[in-house]
């Protein structure tokens, strides 16, 4: 559905770091993190924080309302249901599941499935176009999987299928479920009362009867295979980012897209900036010299990305703090100092060289804020980090710029006693 939605081709990359959805924080099976994901293998490895966020990207009453129309029981049922449904946050039945990954084997046409031959066949309905459903198919069948069972290669003759693993929660079911032209098989493994067992995954129980029952039935049948409808075409994109290619974009891959539906919007992933020759500081267009500054292209990361490497110790090419000197103000985002209290007295005791506390909150892409007592530089410190300074009786102001050259400015009165 985001595929049809214009919001994913497969080579998109995705975001994979802790999010909080108001309030809804999803973790990852094994709590880990990728900073950036692309889409194909974030499917593969089953990755939820991804998914979510894409989920809520998606809209979640347009998903719950497909899922009710491909007969999915217990969320016709539920009307509670929040994101969490994407990860499996309600009941589904082999059947059901089944059902669904037929319409991927069918160009993305739901049809009920019928158990004797003489069931009426109920009405189909598009699930999601052709174009959604092929691309689907293409990321399954990706050759390097992580969900391969262990010691596959040597050991398995792996079929021609697409295929998707799953495990729940506590390690109740482990499944996998595949297709190809002919057939959609789905395995379930698990222990009737619910009970969970350690070893059960998907890839490693599942998975193998699965690759056994297309071998028994329908050996080596990988001849007729799925080709691209009309309405997908290919294009070149940017390996970092999954958008057509920008003038800094030189890995370039090929990959399906929608014409007219996938956004196209040009890969921004590096962008230029000016510094002065050591890399210390960087200028704006304002502030730039008129020698001595050389043009760099830099990692042009969301807030988001940068924050999380730097929590996790993930080195990359930081943006130098922008020139002190710039006049420039930039309105958006400045700084929040959040101590001091804007235009409040404070009382101090006399001589004794009582400091105040600064503190602000940047945008989380600031390395480095800059704090001035009437206009006159006081230091700099890093943003979170408290500085502390000794104020003069009467009206102090106090400025914080961040390193983009944004700045705030509040104003205090002191008193001493
Ligand atoms: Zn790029
Ligand atoms: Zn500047």
């Amino acid at each position: 559905m985001a595929i049809d939605k214009g919001i994913l081709t497969p080579a998109t990359v995705l975001q994979d770091v802790p999010v909080n959805i108001s309030g809804y924080t999803p973790e990852n099976f094994n709590s880990h993190c990728n900073g950036l994901i692309v889409a194909s293998k974030a499917l593969a490895f089953s990755l939820n924080i991804p998914a979510v966020d894409l989920l809520n990207k998606t809209g979640l009453s347009d998903f719950t309302n497909t899922m009710k129309r491909s007969g999915f029981q217990s969320i016709r049922k539920d009307r509670e249901l929040g994101l969490s449904v994407i990860l499996g946050g309600c009941g589904v039945r082999p059947v059901e599941l089944a059902a669904m990954y037929s319409a991927f084997a069918n160009g993305g046409e739901y049809m009920p499935l019928k158990y004797v031959t003489t069931d009426t066949l109920q009405r189909s309905s598009q699930m999601v176009s052709a174009a959604a459903s092929f691309m689907i198919t293409e990321m399954l069948t990706g050759l390097i999987r992580p969900d391969l069972p262990n010691n596959s290669e040597s050991s398995m003759h792996v079929p021609k299928i697409a295929w998707k693993t799953g495990t729940s929660y506590g390690r109740r079911d482990a499944w996998s479920v595949g297709y190809n032209k002919s057939y959609t098989i789905l395995v379930w493994v698990g222990n009737f009362s619910g009970e969970g067992v350690p070893e059960l995954t998907g890839a490693d129980m599942a998975t193998p009867l699965l690759f056994e029952l297309f071998n028994t039935i329908d050996y080596n049948s990988g001849s007729n295979w799925y080709s691209a409808p009309k309405s997908a075409s290919i294009r070149w994109v940017c390996s970092q980012s999954g958008m057509p290619p920008g003038e800094n974009c030189e890995d370039q891959i090929m990959d399906y897209f929608i014409p007219g539906i996938s956004a196209y919007k040009n890969c921004s992933h590096l962008r230029e900036v000016y510094v002065s020759p050591e890399n210390k500081i960087s200028y704006c267009m304002r502030c730039l010299p008129e020698v001595g500054y050389k043009k760099v292209l830099l990692p042009n990361l969301l807030p988001a990305i940068s924050t999380f490497y730097m929590q996790n110790g993930i080195a990359f090419e930081k943006t130098p703090p922008h020139n002190p000197e710039c006049a420039r103000l930039f309105t958006e985002n400045a700084p929040a100092i959040t101590s001091p209290i804007n235009s409040k007295s404070y009382l101090l005791e006399k001589n004794a060289a009582q400091q105040l506390k600064l503190t602000c909150n940047t945008e989380a892409d600031i390395s480095k804020v800059f704090w001035y007592i009437n206009d006159r530089f006081l230091m700099s410190s890093k943003p979170g980090e408290p500085a502390f300074f000794v104020p003069d009786e009467g009206i102090c102001k106090i400025s914080c710029s961040d390193d983009k050259g944004r700045n705030s400015d509040i104003s205090i009165s002191v008193d001493f006693y």
